[in-house]
């Protein structure tokens, strides 16, 4: 099987060079074995105070609509962050006190959406709250098992059922002036939270709950069904294991799923994230990447790589594959012709390109512009 370029890892930065890519007239694949970081996406982008000009319309054309606000959201537990992109059903407000009452919603026999913890944060930022719990008999059958009850099951309740949440908290509504939801709204149909803030006489906010995160696997499904629409192939639940390179170019990789079938490309992307994805792994000894075998930038003292303070920055958390200004992945210090490393895997190792969905976005698109130059 050949195509014009190979990505390994469907994740954001994946998904992004691969849209983008095809949107260039590419022929490409993306293999990639599964669960990634947007299962747990806030739904705020970090590090893109400045996006590429491409990633909006990327995004619009995928039926991501985003805004810009510099300000902060609302956390899981009552705490502010400061943000400015984010999914539009994400609240920033100017500043921490974005209300004077606040009505905070739950569901009955729901535990991961934290409301004594949300109404206690933002009472000490002066907002008077009250909890109060739906008890709606669509979520009874989720209720009797507690694997059930979790954010993406109910999603796709509430996707049906919003209608009736409005005229329960309207019910509710006394003289608050905001209406705190859990984030489990809008899974496939994406217009359902712009509604429930349409019918409801205050301002409403989704805070998140436990992953999965629903407005990050929206983002998910979004993206690739964006891509496969364009004509990309997506090999969902495959594993790349190794790759054929000689002469410092890549031919090829293998995957679990292919067998004998190769999957050949001009040109090759990395974007298998970082220790969370299995992108980097490490053994007592050493920080490795798996399928190629590339360079890795980390300190070779095995007690340098984390900091015993659980709260503090991880040192680990910033090792990365080495690669050229270009973003050509090394190997034995020489960099592959063909193969770009994009996306988390980079670690901290390109600091002009940001962090976290910063850096996903930036360095796909800026390899997606080097492949088609
Ligand atoms: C828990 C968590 C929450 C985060 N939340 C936010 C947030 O709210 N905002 C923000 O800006 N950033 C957040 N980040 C930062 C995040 O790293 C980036 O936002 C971005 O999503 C990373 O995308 P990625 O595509 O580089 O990697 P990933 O999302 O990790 O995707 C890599 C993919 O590659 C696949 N893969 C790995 N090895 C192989 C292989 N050999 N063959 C095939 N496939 C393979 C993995 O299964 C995975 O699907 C979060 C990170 C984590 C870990």
């Amino acid at each position: 099987m050949k195509f014009d370029t190979v990505i390994i890892g469907g994740g954001l930065a994946g998904l992004v060079a691969g849209i983008s890519l095809q949107r260039k007239g590419q022929n490409t694949a993306i293999v990639s074995t599964g669960q990634n970081a947007l299962h747990f996406f806030s739904g705020s982008f970090e590090s893109l105070q400045e996006a590429p000009p491409e990633m909006h319309s990327l995004f619009e054309e995928a039926g991501i609509r985003l805004h810009y606000r510099e300000g902060v959201r609302l956390m899981p537990l009552g705490t502010f962050r400061p943000s400015c992109l984010s999914l539009e059903d994400i609240s920033l407000f100017p500043s921490e006190k974005f209300a004077r009452k606040v009505l905070v919603v739950n569901f009955m026999g729901y535990h991961d959406f934290f409301s004594s913890f949300l109404a206690e944060g933002l009472e000490k930022q002066g907002m008077q709250c009250r909890i109060r719990f739906l008890n709606l008999p669509e979520l009874e059958k989720l209720e009797q098992s507690p694997s059930e009850m979790r954010s993406v099951q109910i999603a796709r309740t509430m996707d049906r059922i919003w209608e009736k949440v409005v005229q329960e908290v309207r019910i509710l509504l006394k003289d608050e002036d905001a209406v705190l939801l859990p984030q489990v709204f809008g899974l496939q149909d994406t217009s359902v939270p712009g509604r429930i803030k349409q019918g409801i006489p205050a301002q409403v906010v989704f805070c998140g709950t436990l992953p999965p995160s629903v407005p990050g696997i929206r983002t998910q499904m979004l993206l690739k069904r964006r891509y496969e629409v364009l004509g990309g192939t997506y090999l969902m639940g495959d594993e790349a294991l190794e790759a054929h390179v000689h002469d410092g170019v890549v031919h090829s990789i293998r995957t679990k799923n292919l067998d004998s079938h190769y999957l050949e490309g001009s040109h090759f992307i990395l974007a298998s994230g970082g220790f969370f994805s299995k992108g980097l792994r490490s053994n007592p000894f050493s920080i490795y990447e798996p399928v190629f075998g590339l360079d890795v930038e980390y300190n070779p003292d095995r007690n340098a790589w984390y900091d015993k303070a659980f709260a503090a920055d991880q040192p680990y958390m910033g090792y990365g594959v080495k690669t050229d200004a270009q973003l050509h992945a090394l190997a034995d210090g020489i960099p592959l012709k063909n193969l770009y490393a994009i996306g988390s895997i980079l670690g901290q190792t390109h600091p002009e390109l940001g962090s976290a969905a910063g850096l996903a976005i930036r360095s796909a698109l800026e390899v997606s512009a080097q492949i088609k130059k």
